[in-house]
């Protein structure tokens, strides 16, 4: 039997915008009631992503105030709204992505919830699966990538970075990977990346010319955003791909599509969201990334597992670029 319900729960709110100074730990949040189409899930891991710190700081606009922040976690469902629930029941230990998720409890859609294969463990699931999906979506939708395309994936060694680099070998793409730092380079190599370019100091269309014998690559996989949007679309192969999907350095400022036609490249600023939004899409996509991750055993490193109360300490080190790999909550 479940334990009972508390009657409140501890959350990571933000009152306003602003620094890290803004996220308020509460532990007297009314819990969560699951509404139609949602389940309830009793949080164990906590994923963080870029993406929250952009709703802390106002780059994206939070819909209301007090905000919970957090897009994923994997837990247990301990309840079930009504309607469609996408035959989830109480007791399934689940991976999801939602909003609130910075929270013991968070009521979360059934349709962009999973149940977790026996093999993968639930902190894994956490780890693996909005960073996952974005670049598992990425080289099939963003660029289709075939084997032996020639890819530039920037800021290799973060979350969605080495998921981009361990995906891209396994599907037989040649990774081309830039960090600010030789252990972070070397971490890319681990995961797959075949040639590495440190871009604090060296430059990088220089050395993805030199790799390519000139060609460019046929796509590159942008989330650095403002810093290397420019030198990016130098380094696209003629009729390649631009997939600009992040922007960990600040938003890219508006571009002419006049650039573009020097090498009729296609450019894209696509979100996972739009990638998965049907129950098919998500499930199918999940489905795939925790079968990759067991059968192609794909290494799913966190680099820190931090107390619910110390998401501020988290999001600082994510935004100073002292990760490597995927940070988790812990409630
Ligand atoms: P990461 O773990 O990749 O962390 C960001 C990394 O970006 C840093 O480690 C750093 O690596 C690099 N970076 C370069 N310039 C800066 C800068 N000025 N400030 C901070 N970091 C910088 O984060 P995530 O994996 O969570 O996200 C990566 C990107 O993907 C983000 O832009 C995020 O918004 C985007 N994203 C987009 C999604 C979508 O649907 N479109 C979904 C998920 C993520 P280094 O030190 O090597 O430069």
């Amino acid at each position: 039997a479940m334990a009972p319900l508390p009657s409140t729960v501890a959350a990571v709110q933000i009152g306003k915008t602003g620094g890290i100074e803004v996220l308020e730990y509460k532990t007297d949040v009314p819990v969560p009631k699951p509404k139609e189409g949602e389940v309830l899930v009793k949080n164990e891991y906590i994923g963080v992503n870029y993406i929250d710190t952009y709703f802390r700081s106002g780059l994206y606009p939070a819909p209301s105030f007090p905000y919970t922040l957090g897009r994923e976690a994997s837990g247990v469902v301990t309840a079930v709204g009504s309607g469609n629930v996408h035959n989830l029941t109480v007791g399934d230990r689940v991976a999801y992505l939602s909003t609130s998720a910075y929270a013991s409890y968070t009521a979360a859609p059934a349709l962009h919830t999973i149940k977790i294969p026996d093999e993968i463990s639930t902190q894994d699931a956490a780890a693996a699966l909005l960073q996952g999906l974005t670049a598992l979506t990425m080289i099939r939708e963003g660029h289709h990538v075939r084997k032996g395309d020639f890819i530039l994936v920037h800021a290799a060694a973060g979350g969605v970075g080495l998921w981009l680099c361990q995906l891209l070998r396994s599907v037989g793409a040649r990774v081309i990977a830039t960090a600010s730092t030789k252990e972070k380079l070397d971490l890319a190599k681990k995961n797959g990346a075949e040639f590495l370019v440190n871009y604090s100091h060296e430059d990088v269309k220089e050395a993805v010319m030199k790799h390519t014998n000139g060609a460019g690559c046929i796509a590159v996989l942008d989330g650095v955003g403002k810093s290397t949007f420019d030198q990016s679309l130098e380094c696209v192969a003629r009729k390649g791909t631009m997939v600009s999907y992040g922007n960990a350095s600040g938003a890219v400022p508006p571009v002419t599509i006049a650039r573009l036609s020097g090498k009729n490249v296609k450019l894209l600023r696509p979100t996972l969201f739009n990638y998965i939004t049907t129950r098919d899409e998500f499930e199918t996509y999940s489905n795939e990334l925790f079968q990759f991750v067991s059968r192609d055993k794909l290494d799913v490193r966190v680099h820190e597992v931090y107390p619910l109360s110390e998401s501020a300490r988290a999001q600082e080190d994510l935004e100073a670029r002292k990760t490597t790999g995927k940070l988790l909550l812990k409630p």
